[in-house]
């Protein structure tokens, strides 16, 4: 994965408003490792509240030098900043005009909604610019006064209701009043079906879950006044740290039921990151994000990544090392991060071992009808392509041919073309796209073929080139594969071989039925029978 050995990425807009400290982030391998000193006991769903130090303390705050070493970094005054750092480096912007806007994924400018490249000190929140940072410091003071004018007794305690140090999900008194009867009763009503040990009972209001108050605020906010049926039964299951498995209606507010748990269980939880959500779309992770940012606003150290392709690494893998406590990405982003540098979750290393690499990369296979035909091809694919191509036939030795498995099972090859004999040998792997290059001489061979593609539930494609060579299969073709809604050419369905196969098909089974005995034939024949052997 090509990463540049130096480049810009995101900075603390720092404190006074004036200034900012630049960094720059080292590309090697090494220097992508997360942060070793945060390693502490696995902690249960209810632990110590969080005791690290901000990150964005003015004074000073670790992360990788360009030596791949851990550096002190000060503030410095932005003409400062822009002589002392690295040539590449560029002031921290001083205006929101002079900021570009943001791209779909990219974080996004709390006041003005331009790229966010820069994170509050004071607040954590993305800004553009030391001027929207200003405006964002004001407007969040603001809000703070008023909330103090509408609650004066909160005004004289403290400013925000502390955390409490740790969190213990119990059945509230009025859920564990209720009788066995009415929850069975309320599930029924609201279509909730459980399967499992000890499943505990659903909530009926998101107060049951004594969540902290700002949670409960920024649910409001959202507008969610109550849970939705999913809500109800999953939240307090995946507060107690259970494994959930759940179903239900787009728009039932699934994700709400997972994110609440996730962020419950993220902020009581000091190691970063604490939760991994992956989703199969960045469009999803997108939402997720922003969903997540709602429900998370202004609860102290949450911090999402979102890891999706489409943009570029190095500003993803930057803030994933900045102590965020939710990722939130697609899986072959996550594999990309991965691959240069393991990534620790609460703890756990997460490594790419070949099986992911299998599911998550399978190849395209392509099938020729003859051994010069696959080493060509598969020549001519790398050359034009760059993509890593081998052929496999019978004149590579057994030694070779297990080679190519073994490369094949560990993702070294993007693209393989066979022999179609040999692709039968290739029944381990599982390809998201089959090529066959030249038509097999038989409708079995080609069902066998076109077979190696979409398989462990995954979604696949399978392309066939054909011209006269192989006519004779023209309607048996056509029969097989128009009934999958797949698209048949012109060529193939207005072709003469094509109609004359068909008639002939239809008269043979005309054929076979006049010459099946039935009730209404049966004087036919025998008369028939009688007359032949007369004139014998
Ligand atoms: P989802 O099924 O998670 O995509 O949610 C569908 C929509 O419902 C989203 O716009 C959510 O913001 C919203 N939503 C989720 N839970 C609730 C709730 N309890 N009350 C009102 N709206 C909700």
């Amino acid at each position: 994965m090509f990463v540049p050995r130096s480049l810009k990425i995101k900075r603390h807009a720092n404190g006074d408003g004036k200034s900012c400290v630049a960094k720059i982030i080292k590309s090697d391998p090494e220097d992508l490792q997360l942060d070793k000193s945060r390693d502490a006991p696995v902690d249960a769903l209810v632990t110590e509240a969080a005791t690290t130090p901000d990150r964005h303390s003015s004074e000073s705050c670790p992360f990788p030098s360009p030596g791949g070493q851990l550096a002190e970094v000060h503030s410095v005054s932005p003409e400062q900043g822009v002589k002392d750092s690295h040539p590449s480096e560029e002031p921290v912007k001083s205006f929101s005009k002079t900021q570009r806007w943001a791209e779909s994924g990219e974080p996004v400018c709390v006041v003005c909604g331009r790229y966010g490249e820069y994170i509050c000190d004071k607040t954590d929140e993305d800004v553009c610019s030391l001027e929207c940072k200003a405006k964002h410091l004001l407007q969040v003071k603001e809000k703070e006064e008023k909330s103090k004018l509408s609650n004066p007794q909160k005004a004289d305690s403290e400013p925000e209701s502390p955390l409490n140090a740790s969190y213990v999900y119990k059945e509230h008194p009025f859920i564990l009043n209720l009788q066995e009867d009415q929850i069975e009763n309320l599930k029924r009503q609201l279509g909730i079906l459980v399967q499992g040990q000890e499943v505990t009972r659903p909530i009926i209001d998101f107060e049951h879950c004594s969540f902290p108050e700002v949670l409960n605020h920024n649910l409001k906010k959202s507008g969610y006044e109550v849970p939705t049926p999913i809500q109800m039964q999953m939240i307090p299951v995946g507060l107690l740290g259970r494994d959930i498995l759940a179903s239900a209606d787009t728009g039932s507010g699934k994700t709400a039921a997972f994110l609440l748990p996730v962020i419950m269980r993220a902020l009581f939880e000091s190691k970063t990151p604490s939760a991994l959500i992956l989703t199969p779309t960045r469009e999803l992770a997108i939402q997720i994000e922003r969903q997540a940012k709602e429900l998370m606003s202004g609860l102290p150290r949450m911090k999402t990544v979102l890891l999706v392709g489409g943009l570029p690494l190095p500003p993803q893998l930057y803030r994933l090392q900045q102590q965020v406590k939710v990722i939130i990405a697609t899986p072959g982003r996550l594999l990309d991060i991965i691959k240069q540098s393991s990534v620790e979750l609460c703890g756990i290393k997460i490594v790419v071992v070949d099986e992911d690499k299998k599911l998550f990369k399978p190849p395209v296979l392509v099938f020729v009808d003859c051994k010069l035909g696959a080493d060509l091809l598969s020549e001519a694919v790398q050359k034009i392509t760059g993509l890593k191509s081998i052929s496999i036939h019978s004149e590579k030795s057994q030694i070779e041919r297990k080679n190519i498995l073994k490369g094949l099972l560990e993702g070294d090859y993007e693209v393989v073309v066979s022999t179609g004999v040999l692709g039968r040998g290739l029944d381990l792997i599982s390809v998201r796209l089959v090529v066959n290059f030249d038509m097999p001489s038989s409708m079995d061979e080609y069902v066998h073929q076109v077979g190696r593609v979409g398989r462990l539930g995954q979604n696949g494609t399978a392309i066939t080139f054909i011209n006269n060579n192989s006519k004779r299969l023209f309607w048996d073709i056509a029969k097989r594969v128009k009934p999958t809604g797949s698209i048949l050419p012109p060529q193939l369905l207005n072709s003469p071989y094509l109609h004359d196969q068909k008639r002939k098909e239809q008269q043979k089974d005309k054929q076979t039925q006049n010459d099946l005995v039935t009730g209404a034939n049966l004087m036919d024949i025998i008369r028939k029978h009688d007359k032949s052997n007369s004139q014998k």
